[in-house]
């Protein structure tokens, strides 16, 4: 069974398929921390991440994996042997992932990595293209969406080390928000608009508006549709 999880940055994707993985006991796979990983090897390396040759060559040769997290946190993102689960996350890889991940190499890298993994395994992957590439026949298809300013509101909170699912979670650095809100949409429209892979809804794919919704009723509209 294939869970595909689709959508923008912020849509809340990661911590629902997480706990989705949890509850149905199903392997998560989280594609954009392998984006990540890989924008982060160009930047450790000194490429630049429009060289679409020099990003391709670095695509080749890393591996991505992961292991898993504490208890039931977030699993651990592997380049090669290094940890990398919170280098990952800067604004610096924000600001270059678009460019990286629209190198078609660097797809086709990631994509045979991503299917290698689920091999044999029931798993909810989430991402830009799993239902429409890396799994068209996924038996579960959501695109995720969100408010761009619901979305940067989230992000801004989890960059600030709080809780976004919280009753009473806020963001304190208003700036902050307004940079977020800003990369937010720069990335979406750079995501939506590269050649390769483009962030659309699969044909197929239930679509969600998570603008309104709080993290439990994401979760119960997506396992309604896995456990149908
Ligand atoms: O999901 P996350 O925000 O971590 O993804 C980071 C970036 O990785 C996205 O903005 C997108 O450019 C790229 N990505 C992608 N295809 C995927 C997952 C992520 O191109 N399946």
């Amino acid at each position: 069974m294939i869970v595909a999880i689709d959508g923008p940055a912020g849509s809340g994707k990661s911590t629902v398929a997480r706990a989705l993985a949890a509850r149905e006991g199903l392997t998560y796979l989280d594609t954009g921390a392998m984006y990540r990983a890989v924008t982060l090897a160009c930047l450790e390396r000194g490429v630049d991440p429009a060289d679409a040759d020099a990003v391709a060559e670095v695509a080749k040769a890393v591996r991505v994996s992961f292991a898993p997290g504490d208890g039931g946190a977030a699993p651990r993102v592997l380049l090669d042997i290094q940890d990398v689960t919170e280098a990952i996350r800067t604004a610096e890889v924000d600001r270059a992932v678009s460019a990286v991940s629209a190198v078609p190499a660097v797809r086709e890298a990631m994509v045979a990595q991503q299917r290698r993994i689920a091999e044999g395994h029931d798993v909810v992957a989430e991402g830009r293209d799993i239902g429409t590439v890396v799994f068209p026949k996924a038996e579960v298809k959501v695109f995720l969406s969100a408010d761009p300013e619901a979305r940067a509101w989230r992000r801004a909170i989890e960059r600030e080390g709080g809780d976004p699912t919280a009753p009473d979670a806020k963001v304190h650095d208003k700036k902050a928000y307004k940079r977020v809100l800003a990369d937010i949409k720069s990335r979406d429209a750079q995501d939506s608009a590269r050649d390769t892979s483009p962030l659309k809804p699969a044909d197929d794919a239930v679509r969600l508006d998570s603008t309104k919704l709080t993290k439990d009723e994401t979760l119960d509209a997506i396992a309604a549709l896995v456990d149908q």
